[in-house]
């Protein structure tokens, strides 16, 4: 048993008991990690504050190997994302990437590259204008895809492996673009149209639609759930999230105009 100590991304929680919880984190130094805070729920102080959903936190705890559950032993909150708390739609972006993070990765290989994508995810979500916060996601759902070793294809053809030309389509079962030689003679291929697949193209280039270009438009709903079908087809995972419900709901609220505009609080 050995004394560890990382940096760490709180994806979510549960209560364990009448005082305690168990904490799923994804770490800096150990991969994902599983940890029992004892007494954090029932006035936890500085352990439980640092243990919350939304925080990058320094947690030192017992790592045990081949143990489902290690003792936290200490937690201090390193990285607070205000905005995140504060603002339910932030919120409800920042939710996804955990979702995304805690059904798509497993095991505790530390990939410090894919921690500092999740934190810089977490602080775009924090700080981005709001017109910005689907494209935020729409590019991290990209790089956690590379990251885990499912890079999409948007130089060449996935089927014919040649250039994409005009107006490609996106073939989300197939991982990348389809020509449109190849579409006419495989009609049966399931693509996304060739604007979503343009939007796609530029977005793995970490650009992206001009502000507010697309937000409640018809193609950024196409865009939201080929990017969803492509990380399920390629990572094996059923990703029937529930941040996404959640999202889903407050973003109705948004553009249905029954509630009065939010001030944009800074
Ligand atoms: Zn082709």
């Amino acid at each position: 048993m050995a004394l560890v100590k990382s940096r760490a991304i709180v994806l979510r929680t549960y209560r364990l008991g009448e005082t305690s919880k168990v904490v799923v984190c994804y770490t800096e130094d150990h991969g994902k990690v599983r940890l029992v805070a004892k007494g954090a729920r029932k006035g936890g102080g500085r352990l439980g504050a640092a243990l919350e959903p939304l925080m990058v936190s320094g947690v030192v705890f017992y790592k045990r190997p081949g143990r489902e559950l290690s003792l936290v032993s200490q937690a201090e909150i390193e990285r607070e994302f205000p905005a995140l708390r504060r603002d339910v739609v932030r919120m409800a972006y920042g939710s996804v990437v955990l979702e995304l993070v805690n059904k798509l990765v497993s095991g505790e290989e530390p990939d410090a590259a894919l921690f500092g994508l999740v934190v810089g995810a977490l602080e775009e979500m924090d700080g981005v204008p709001p017109a910005e916060l689907d494209p935020a996601l729409w590019r991290f759902e990209l790089a956690i895809a590379t990251a885990l070793g499912y890079t999409p294809e948007f130089t060449r053809c996935v089927v014919c492996g040649g250039e994409p030309g005009d107006e490609p389509r996106f073939a989300p079962r197939l991982g990348g673009l389809v020509c449109r030689n190849c579409l006419a003679t495989r009609p049966e291929i399931h693509t996304a149209g060739s604007r979503a697949a343009a939007l796609l193209t530029c977005l793995a280039r970490g650009e992206g639609p001009a502000p507010g270009e697309i937000a409640g438009s018809a193609l950024s709903d196409e865009v939201a759930e080929t990017l969803r079908e492509f990380l399920e087809e390629h990572t094996g995972r059923q990703l029937k999230l529930k941040s996404i419900d959640f999202l889903a709901q407050v973003r109705r609220v948004e553009h249905s105009g029954t509630e009065p505009d939010r001030d944009d609080e800074r």
